[in-house]
């Protein structure tokens, strides 16, 4: 067994992949594979599990086959190890006959690192007669949930690969995967029947991503100020209706954003070049159902907006989590509107599969309190995985940054609920909030609601607290909604408690607007310690070189890479090595074209360079 030195390790991790440290776990999991030990991780998205095998591949003899169940994931996995100077290439049924003979040629004569296959390849014969005779050095197994299954997309051509150990003996095997419950753990380490394998779960907190929840009050504004404040870079709004991805992303157009839809509604063709378009940076946003993600390995999207609620903790974790792998800094929205719950419960209301109409109700009610409660958001993410988070506050959520406040609203509560009790619970939320209000309307006179004793007693406040206070009710359980056409409110009997001042009620509520804004402005100045017009020229060249080559533009650099050269200026080969990302085969590829506009820029912006 060759045995390789700390030297070998770091140099490897600089000069080919251009980065100085490991990320957490990352140092332990190649140790191990290079020891021939087996091992099985759980990271999460973006946590780097590639560069855990992909730096073994290649400092060890023979080829590393990575056995991965989504065919476009593979192309950009070799788009990105090619892109560094591995020799790496795919087998799958997208490739032609020729282009197929190719790689097997490449792979019998040892001149691959790496070579990504699908899982039903395990089956064919003659594939496993030929790993006989070549050099394999590990086998690596991608999402390998997939092989459980008590995991979400259990595939059955996975269960070929029990035998891997089999197959090979002597050589590592090691599994990865970003979503793996305990119970999904264990059953995919029998299934694999791993030999004493060094067994990682990382911790599925993500520190550059921040969560915000806001109120939806008018869903198209907040789209358009979000887009707004995030010009120009990469996003997904997720909405949960194909209707409304389609309205949605018409509107955006409408007003001059690069927005395209995304659902299973459209055609093969389309969702493929809105997909393309997207991973190529040439539309900014796309608006889609939660079909959109799946293999998608964009690592520059700097913002997920949840324009509608999310199903369940894990969908939300998940489709935020596609936010930011780069580690740069994203946002990930969250609207909440009361109104939205009753629009899903009546889909699961629907549902005729009982214990699955169960499961959806049970989900949904841990969405609704991760998004009504003044909890921080990554703590109440992370128990929900069953994670503690050490830290009082995590900076980096709407409620620790302080732009959320719990307030007791008892008082006006009973206004409202008075309001319900005199109109003998005969009238619906916005005929209630008119009274209180004491709006002067038609239907107010001719019921003469306006001799009421609660008219008029909450005009101090405006009409979209008074709506906000009933979805508190509401979500509460302290009124609800009748069945029908046209809803009314009654009371529960919390409401009694209430009215009779046996019990008191809170509510979140928004820090006043402008402190808000300030804190919101703080966290936009973080992370952009950058020159902002560099960076932007620097994204066009990316572009341009991507466009050239056929690959996507965050396999040429990552935006991390654009952002340390848009604050450190390397003006020469040294200098640009040091920038995270940056190895020797991307300098000597891109080096020259990068530098010689940085070198411009430097001239004609003398005063900007630091
Ligand atoms: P995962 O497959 O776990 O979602 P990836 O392997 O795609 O994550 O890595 C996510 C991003 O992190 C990539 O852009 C990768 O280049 C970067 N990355 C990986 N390891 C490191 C590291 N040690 N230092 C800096 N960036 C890293
Ligand atoms: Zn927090």
């Amino acid at each position: 067994m060759i045995s390789w030195s700390d030297a070998d390790l770091f140099d490897t991790l600089r000069k080919v992949f251009g980065f100085r440290e490991f990320r957490p776990n990352q140092e332990q999991i190649v140790r191990a594979i290079l020891e021939t030990r087996d091992v099985f991780a759980v990271m999460p998205t973006g946590g780097g599990k590639s560069l855990c095998y992909q730096l073994p591949a290649v400092l060890m003899q023979g080829t590393c086959m990575v056995i991965s169940p989504l065919i476009s994931l593979m192309k950009d996995q070799v788009d990105g190890a090619r892109a560094n100077g591995i020799r790496a290439a795919f087998l799958n049924s997208s490739l032609l006959p020729d282009e197929r003979d190719r790689v097997m040629q490449e792979l019998l004569s040892n001149s691959l690192d790496l070579l990504y296959v699908a899982p039903e390849r395990f089956t064919l014969d003659h594939f496993r007669e030929m790993l006989g005779r070549v050099r394999i050095s590990m086998a690596v197994i991608d999402e390998a949930h997939c092989i459980s299954e008590w995991g979400h997309d259990f595939r059955p051509d996975y269960l070929s690969l029990s035998d891997l150990v089999t197959l090979f003996p002597d050589l590592p095997v090691a599994a990865f995967t970003a979503t793996a419950t305990h119970l999904v753990q264990q059953d995919i380490l029998d299934k694999l029947a791993l030999r004493t394998p060094l067994i990682v779960r990382a911790s599925f907190d993500r520190p550059n991503l921040f969560y915000d929840v806001r109120f939806k009050e008018n869903t198209d504004l907040q789209l358009v100020s979000l887009l707004k404040k995030n010009a120009g870079k990469a996003g997904i709004i997720y909405r949960t209706s194909r209707k409304s991805v389609d309205e949605t992303a018409a509107m955006l157009k409408a007003k001059g954003f690069r927005a395209l839809p995304y659902h299973a509604g459209l055609s093969d063709d389309n969702r493929k070049h809105h997909q393309e378009a997207f991973i190529r940076d040439e539309v900014e946003v796309i608006v889609a159902t939660i079909a959109f993600g799946m293999g998608i390995d964009k690592s520059n999207i700097r913002f997920v907006i949840h324009a509608d609620l999310p199903k369940s903790i894990e969908n939300y974790y998940q489709e935020t989590g596609r936010a930011g792998r780069d580690g740069g800094t994203a946002q990930c929205t969250l609207l909440f509107a009361q109104g939205d719950i009753s629009k899903l419960r009546y889909f699961i209301d629907a549902m005729t599969d009982e214990p699955e109409r169960k499961k959806a109700l049970a989900a949904l009610s841990k969405v609704i309190s991760f998004a009504a409660t003044s909890v921080c958001r990554r703590r109440s993410l992370l128990e929900y995985f069953g994670e503690h988070y050490p830290l009082e506050n995590c900076c980096s959520c709407d409620i620790c940054l302080g732009t959320r406040e719990v307030v007791d609203c008892t008082r006006d509560a009973q206004m409202l609920l008075s309001a319900i009790v005199r109109t003998e619970e005969r009238f619906g939320a916005m005929h209630i909030v008119d009274i209180v209000l004491g709006s002067n309307n038609q239907k107010i006179r001719d019921f003469g609601h306006d001799r009421l004793k609660t008219y008029g007693v909450g005009k101090a406040r405006n009409k979209q607290y008074w709506r906000q206070l009933v979805d508190e009710l509401l979500a509460q359980k302290v009124i609800e909604k009748s069945e029908g056409l046209y809803p009314t409110l009654f009371l529960l009997p919390k409401a009694v408690q209430i009215l009779k001042n046996d019990e008191k009620i809170a509510m979140v509520r928004v820090v006043d607007k402008k402190k808000e804004k300030e804190l919101y402005g703080t966290l936009d100045a973080q992370g952009s310690n950058f020159d902002q017009e560099l960076f932007e020229l620097l994204r066009i060249l990316r572009k341009q070189i991507a466009l050239e080559q056929g690959i996507p533009p965050y396999v040429v650099f990552s935006d991390r890479s654009l952002h340390d050269m848009a604050s450190i200026f390397p003006r020469n080969d040294e200098s640009l090595l040091t920038v995270s990302g940056v190895g020797e085969v991307k300098l000597e590829r891109y080096g020259r074209q990068f530098l010689r506009l940085i070198d411009r820029y430097c001239s004609e912006h003398p005063d900007r360079v630091r």
